[in-house]
C-alpha cells in the first residue's frame, strides 16, 4: 500500500515511515519542518517506496494532490509539545483545527482511510484514572491557554466522528499517550530527552513541581506498530483507541532513574511550575490510560519496559548530542 504520513518528519512519522518501508509499503511524507526535521528522514531518503515533500498541510493543493496519490492517510501533522502550546496558542489551534479539516475533506472525495493521531490530553485534569475512551473530558478555563491544545484535539475528534458518521468517510481516532524514544527532542517539553540530556551534560535534572505527578511512557516502536495495524483494520473505523504504555512512574522517581542509569553524581533540582511555564500552568497529576479496547483490537502488549526506553534514549542521545 502507499501512505501518506503528514507530519512525517516528525520524532513518531520518522519511525512509523521506517516500519511501513520495513514491511514493503510505500510512504510519501509531508511536512513544513515548523517542529519536525530533515535529520530524522536523513537515513530514509534514496529508500526504495519512500518520497516526500516539504510544505503545510494547509497548502490545500498540495495536500489534495498527495492524499490523492495515497491509498491511505496517517494524520500526524499538529502542533504538539506543551511548551509550544503554551508558547504558540495562536499557531496550535489554527494547525490543529484547519490542518485536520483538510486532510479529512480531501480524503472524502475517495473515501481514503484516515487515522487521526489524538492525545491524552483530550482528558484534561480530570482524576478518574485509568482514562478509558469514553471517559469525560475536565478542562480548566479559556484564560489558560494549555487547555487550547485539547480543545484543539476534541474538535479534530469530533469533525473526524461525524465525517464518520455523516458521509461515511473511513477514520480511526488514537488518543497517544506519552511516547518516547530515539530521535524526539526535549525542545518542545518532552520530559525523557530532557532528563536524559540534563544528565549526560552534568546536570542538573529539573522536576517541575514536587515530582508526585506520574506519568505512562511507551516506546515509539510499540506506539507505531499500534498505528499501522488500526489503520489496516476496517472494524477499527468510527472508534477511537487509548495507545500508550500503563505503566505508572512519577516524574520524580523517573528523575532518580534516569540520574542512576546516566550519572550518579548529577543534582536532581525542583523547579515551580511557574517558573518552568508561566504563571497559572496547570499540570496532570496523573496520566493512565486504560488499554484494554486496544488489547482487544490487536493484543497490545508493548515490547520496552522503561529501563529498555531509557537505554534506548541514552545511547541516542549519547552518540547524537
Ligand atoms: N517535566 C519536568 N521537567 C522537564 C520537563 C517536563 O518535570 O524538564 C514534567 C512535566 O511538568 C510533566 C511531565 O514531566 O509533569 C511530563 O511532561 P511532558 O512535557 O514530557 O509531557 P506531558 O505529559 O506533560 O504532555
Amino acid at each position: 500500500m502507499r501512505f501518506l504520513i503528514t507530519g512525517g518528519a516528525g520524532f513518531i512519522g520518522s519511525h512509523l515511515s521506517e516500519l511501513l518501508l520495513a514491511q514493503g509499503d510505500r510512504v510519501l511524507v509531508l511536512d513544513d519542518l515548523s517542529t519536525g526535521s530533515m535529520a530524522n528522514l536523513e537515513f530514509l531518503k534514496g529508500r526504495k517506496g519512500f518520497d516526500y515533500r516539504i510544505d503545510s498541510i494547509e497548502n490545500e493543493p498540495v495536500l489534495a494532490e498527495t492524499i490523492d496519490e495515497a491509498d491511505a492517510v496517517f494524520h500526524l501533522a499538529a502542533a504538539v509539545g506543551v511548551r509550544l502550546v503554551v508558547e504558540e496558542p495562536v499557531r496550535t489551534i489554527e494547525t490543529n483545527i484547519l490542518g485536520t479539516r483538510l486532510v479529512l475533506k480531501h480524503a472524502n472525495k475517495k473515501k481514503k482511510p484516515v487515522l487521526l493521531t489524538s492525545t491524552s490530553e483530550i482528558y484534561g485534569k480530570s482524576a478518574a484514572v485509568p482514562f478509558r475512551e469514553d471517559s469525560d473530558m475536565v478542562f480548566g478555563p479559556t484564560t489558560h491557554s494549555r487547555w487550547s491544545y485539547a480543545c484543539s484535539k476534541a474538535i479534530d475528534e469530533f469533525l473526524a466522528l461525524s465525517y464518520w458518521r455523516e458521509k461515511r468517510q473511513p477514520v480511526v481516532i488514537v488518543r497517544l499517550f506519552n511516547t518516547v524514544g530515539p530521535r524526539q527532542v526535549g525542545r518542545y517539553g518532552m520530559v525523557i530527552p530532557r532528563f536524559v540530556g540534563q544528565a549526560l551534560s552534568g546536570g542538573p535534572i529539573t522536576v517541575y513541581g514536587d515530582g508526585t505527578q506520574s506519568r505512562c511512557f511507551c516506546d515509539v516502536t510499540d506506539v507505531v506498530a499500534a498505528l499501522d495495524q488500526l489503520l489496516r483494520d476496517p472494524a477499527a473505523y468510527g472508534e477511537v483507541y487509548n495507545v500508550g504504555s500503563d505503566g505508572e512512574v512519577s516524574i520524580l522517581a523517573l528523575a532518580e532513574r534516569v540520574r542512576a542509569l546516566v550519572d550518579p553524581k548529577v543534582a536532581i533540582k525542583l523547579v515551580p511550575y511557574d517558573e518552568a511555564y508561566g504563571p497559572g500552568f496547570e499540570d496532570m497529576v496523573r496520566r493512565v490510560p486504560d488499554v484494554s479496547k486496544l488489547k482487544k483490537k490487536i493484543g497490545f502488549s508493548p515490547r520496552h519496559d522503561l529501563d529498555s526506553i531509557l537505554a534506548r534514549v541514552i545511547e541516542h542521545l549519547s552518540t547524537h548530542p
